[in-house]
């Protein structure tokens, strides 16, 4: 069987580092990003510099922010990260479209067969990451392997600004003295439920009986039995249909007033059966989206009884939703609706019937 060839590319503290090339004042400075401390904020991420004071993502900002009180702490903009996404997505294309994005800075990418015919998927490796940095000023992190376990292995290995190769027969050496909660695919509940166990590293669970290790965590018991002899068979899956169709609105301002927030929804309703009624795609699940001024993002949902596109029926569910969230009382910075649970009608499944004969009788 011919080895798969699996790059991951991990962008190097992302919004953070986005937020440095943007301000070059910000440079060589602790920087964090994330929601409001005094409103029970996260961090999103940190500067490598902010890291040595033992910031970290996900951490209370409060807490951040009193572990690195002189950081320049900063609110995210999503706009300008999901742009340089964007650039950095475009760079994978021209090298394959077996591209799986796990967040908005992260993605596998599969090579085995590539549209520059190279055969080293190091050297593409090597290619993306200076592309990354001539067209965005930013740096990544790669690991180059045979299955999406070890890339992702890897790409820590010399993370930041660096990249990394196992090879079919390194992966001992690479999982032998990881710590257990560094498994990609072990998280924090699991890996609490390993510790009890005295699995600490990858040589205890290498050690660990396959019986032991579906006894106490099922299915998953298999795939950690797995991954640490080097084995992941899981292809890289790129997205592919579309499950919801959506529209969503940043605001200029902040806003609290209900009649204007109730016409913007209006809005999105018509242009939601504009665009879905020339396709002949309807949905059953109707999806408000609000995220406030503090960018903490909520979604209430609610399921009809028919597929529709109608904007009275969306608007009249998305107003019914509206009650249950705190529009009115708290200022808000966008608004969005989506429907889901999708029914593509005839046309569309007429015109794939039309493609498939030639190709299965041919
Ligand atoms: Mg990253």
């Amino acid at each position: 069987m011919e080895c798969r060839k699996i790059i991951h590319v991990d962008m190097d503290a992302f919004y953070a580092a986005i937020e440095q090339r943007d301000n070059p004042a910000l440079k060589g400075k602790p920087v964090i990003v994330g929601g409001d401390p005094d409103r029970r904020g996260v961090v999103s991420t940190c500067s490598y510099e902010a890291r040595k004071y033992g910031v970290r993502s996900a951490m209370p900002s409060k807490t951040a922010v009193r572990l690195c009180p002189h950081a320049v702490f900063l609110f995210p903009r999503f706009e300008a990260y999901s742009a340089a996404s964007k650039q950095v997505m475009n760079i994978f294309m021209q090298y394959t479209d077996v591209i799986e994005p796990l967040s908005l800075d992260e993605a596998f990418l599969d090579v085995t067969e590539n549209k520059k015919n190279t055969r080293s998927a190091t050297l593409i490796a090597k290619d993306i990451r200076r592309e990354i940095f001539t067209e965005t000023g930013l740096t990544a992190s790669a690991g180059v392997s045979y299955n999406k376990f070890l890339a992702k292995t890897a790409s820590e290995i010399n993370k930041p600004d660096g990249m990394a190769v196992i090879r079919p027969g390194e992966a001992d050496r690479y999982l032998n003295r990881l710590p257990i909660g560094k498994f990609f695919g072990i998280g924090k509940v699991s890996e609490k439920h390993m510790l009890s166990l005295g699995i600490e590293n990858g040589r205890d669970l290498l050690n660990a009986p396959l019986e032991l290790l579906v006894k106490h965590f099922g299915k998953a018991g298999r795939f950690y039995y797995d991954i640490v002899r080097g084995i992941d068979e899981r292809p890289v899956e790129p997205v592919r249909e579309r499950k919801s169709w959506g529209r969503e609105i940043t605001l200029d301002e902040d806003i609290l007033d209900m009649d204007l927030i109730r016409s913007i929804l209006n809005d999105i309703a018509a242009e939601l059966e504009d665009g879905m009624s020339r396709k002949k795609i309807s949905g059953k699940t109707v999806t408000l989206k609000i995220k406030y001024h503090d960018f903490r993002q909520i979604t209430r949902s609610a399921t009809i009884d028919q597929p529709t596109h109608s904007a009275e029926i969306i608007i009249n569910e998305v107003l019914r939703l509206l009650k249950f969230t705190e529009a009115g009382t708290k200022k808000i910075r966008l608004l969005g609706i989506s429907l889901s649970g999708l029914d593509c009608g005839n046309a569309e499944f007429h015109e794939k019937q039309l493609l498939l004969p030639f190709r299965e009788c041919g």
